[in-house]
């Protein structure tokens, strides 16, 4: 598995326990499992998962079931200097981050002395980076990348433009808050389609 099938489990098991807790009536219930059932197998989550999450009865039962996915999630690639240096060839004395979780869906961090967000995501089985200048300013908003709504920053990123010193800018609105957004990511669609709108062409 891997983790964003492992985001997608949390939140349909949270949705049964959400569902438990306010109603009795069977058939709701069991309306509600078929749903999650059906989100979960599109998702290819492993047939013992499913059946672990449908039999939720409690709160008490969610961590042991989480701790059994995460044991089973593959570990994000470490993202060492070499990787670092070879996706930002430009950038100086760039440091590899702390990664305190490698259950992720990707790695990212910020450096505060340049205001810039790193981020490093997998595509196709390879490392892949994207950065831009995170405004400090924050909002409430919906965040383009987990579609969650947050309190949310101005993230802008820069290509050279056609005319030499020009430049074409990508902006959206994110998560202030990293592991909120990352989190929040429960497909791979959610996170290319937001690289798609920020990555740099050149
Ligand atoms: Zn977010």
């Amino acid at each position: 598995m891997n983790a964003f099938q492992m985001h997608l489990i949390e939140k349909q098991a949270m949705k049964l326990l959400n569902s438990l807790s306010t109603s009795k009536d069977e058939k709701v219930l069991e309306a509600v499992r078929g749903l999650i059932e059906t989100t979960l197998t599109e998702a290819e989550v492993p047939q013992f998962i499913i059946e672990d999450v449908l039999a939720l009865k409690d709160r008490q039962q969610l961590e042991p079931l989480l701790s059994v996915v995460k044991e089973n999630v593959q570990p994000f690639p470490e993202v060492s200097e070499q990787v670092l240096k070879r996706l930002w060839k430009k950038e100086k004395k760039l440091k590899a981050p702390k990664v305190a979780n490698p259950q992720v869906t990707f790695v990212a961090w910020d450096d505060s002395s340049t205001r810039t967000r790193f981020f490093v995501y997998e595509q196709e089985g390879e490392l892949t980076g994207v950065k831009g200048i995170l405004s400090t300013e924050q909002i409430k908003g919906v965040c383009a990348l987990c579609r969650q709504h947050q309190s949310v920053s101005l993230f802008t990123t820069k290509e050279k433009g056609d005319v030499e010193g020009t430049y074409k800018k990508y902006s959206q609105y994110i998560c202030a808050d990293i592991e909120k957004c990352e989190k929040g990511i429960d497909s791979e669609e959610k996170l290319y389609s937001f690289m798609e709108t920020v990555k740099p062409r050149a």
